[in-house]
């Protein structure tokens, strides 16, 4: 068996350009054909929109071809002359072109070839499956892309290029089985596995990711589910009811795959409980029912091998515990450690962006974009070029509070704000540069606190 490719915050340089194939072309931003970047922009219909996907996806791009300015991440105004996409589409938005390209994620409109894809996010909210006895909830259901997730992928911050290359793997694994590579000569699974500290982000990357290739992938799989099983909840004390739960569970998804245009995503959390169960069962400490349990997941995993349409995301808290055999039947392994300062600081941008723009932070308008941390970088760089003044002073005072929090995770970090927002003394009238020494404080008690 081969053995998982590991991937790691710390080897984001490499970045290994593919120039070839077609599905895979369409997920990502960086690859070229002509000598064109490709770059993935994504339309999200309105709620109320019935038109058909392919009607929008030529008039978005006819509108990108008259379109002469340059692409860089970020929402692409709505056209006000176009009735039809005025009517249909919620936003249209250039996505991940930073992470790959040079010249700080800017590039001219002449070198970019625009790959659309339409999309309308699912409202339905997620499907709970609830076990005989009443009180076991084993899985969760959404169709994807569903509501909830919208926004989830942009909102984790990682090192450049972890969030690309799980993307690619993602695509590549679906393009070699749907392209029909014979898994003699080259052997891959569909099962990713992030192992990495609590809060890291990691069941929240499985699902963005599933969000995402639903996107990406949508006009080959125009139907597509995430199935979200706890697999703690595999192994608790009803273990005479686990068989029965493992048996059910994918008997439900192998009828989902059985649907040639669904896409299905299998989330498995805390895979670590599985090498406990398997544990505690040979020191004798538990019933040997979840060795049965542990070896039933892992013969029904194989079996949905063999299906193209399934992809398989894992994670777990602690990377020595993860059970070997299951080790062996990813093929990407992802460590996903704690935010780095880079990471840190835009995670707490992101939420002091969120602040000032709902008002709990006043401030005049020119407070309200703060540097990015390259671009704050740039500036503290050259001294001369130091304005405008109030928004560097307050990112200053941001990336010092980023650095105090080295040691916090991406969770923590997130909740932080509301943390000293709760300590002020005055909540209804709050000055950003007085509120980032209250986050200061905070981030103090947080930090002596673990
Ligand atoms: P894990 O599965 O690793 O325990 P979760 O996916 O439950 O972590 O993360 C909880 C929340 O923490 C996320 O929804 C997100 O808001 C925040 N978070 C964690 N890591 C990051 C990160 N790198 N960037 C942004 N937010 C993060």
């Amino acid at each position: 068996m081969s053995s998982p490719m590991e991937v790691t915050l710390q080897d984001a340089n490499e970045t290994g350009t593919c120039k070839s194939d077609v599905v895979s072309e369409s997920v990502t931003s960086s690859l070229l054909v002509d000598d064109k970047v490709l770059v993935s922009v994504e339309v999200c219909l309105k709620p109320s929109s019935t038109a058909r996907i392919e009607d929008v996806q030529a008039a978005v791009e006819r509108m990108l071809e008259k379109r002469s300015l340059s692409y860089t991440d970020g929402p692409v105004p709505v056209p006000d002359g176009d009735p039809f996409i005025q009517e249909n589409v919620q936003r249209i938005c250039i996505c991940d072109t930073d992470e790959s390209v040079q010249n700080h994620g800017i590039l001219l409109f002449w070198q970019v070839k625009p790959v659309v894809h339409v999309f309308q996010l699912s409202e339905e909210g997620p499907g709970e499956e609830i076990s005989g006895d009443g009180q076991l909830s084993s899985f969760n259901e959404w169709i994807l892309p569903a509501k909830e997730f919208d926004g989830m992928w942009e909102s984790l911050i990682y090192e450049a290029g972890l969030k690309q290359r799980l993307l690619r793997y993602a695509a590549s694994a679906l393009l070699f089985t749907e392209k029909g590579v014979d898994p003699f000569l080259v052997s891959w699974n569909r099962i990713i596995l992030l192992h990495g500290p609590p809060g890291t982000g990691k069941t929240s990357l499985c699902k963005a990711l599933a969000q995402k290739l639903s996107i990406c992938f949508s006009s080959r799989y125009p139907q597509c589910q995430l199935v979200e099983v706890n697999a703690h909840s595999l192994f608790s004390k009803w273990f005479s009811e686990s068989g029965k739960l493992v048996a059910k569970l994918f008997q439900k998804i192998q009828e989902m795959v059985e649907e040639e245009n669904n896409l299905v995503f299998v989330l498995i959390d805390e895979v670590e409980s599985l090498a406990a169960a398997r544990k505690a069962a040979l020191s004798g400490s538990e019933p040997s029912d979840s060795i049965r349990v542990v070896n039933a997941l892992l013969t029904q995993m194989d079996k949905l091998k063999s299906s193209p349409n399934v992809i398989i995301l894992t994670t777990s808290n602690i990377t020595a515990a993860i059970d070997i055999a299951f080790v062996d039947r990813a093929d990407i392994k992802a460590y996903v450690g704690p935010p780095t300062l880079q990471a840190r600081y835009e995670i707490l941008r992101s939420c002091l962006q969120e602040l000032m723009r709902t008002g709990i932070l006043s401030c005049s308008k020119e407070h309200l974009i703060l540097p990015n941390y390259v671009s704050l970088r740039d500036k503290l760089n050259m001294p001369e070029q130091l304005e405008p003044l109030v928004p560097l002073d307050l990112a200053k005072q941001l990336l010092a509070v980023a650095e105090l929090c080295e040691g916090l995770s991406g969770r923590a970090l997130r909740k932080l704000p509301f943390l000293a927002h709760a300590a002020l003394a005055n909540p209804y009238h709050c000055d950003p540069s007085k509120y980032l020494c209250t986050l200061t404080e905070t981030a103090k008690r947080e930090l002596s606190e673990i």
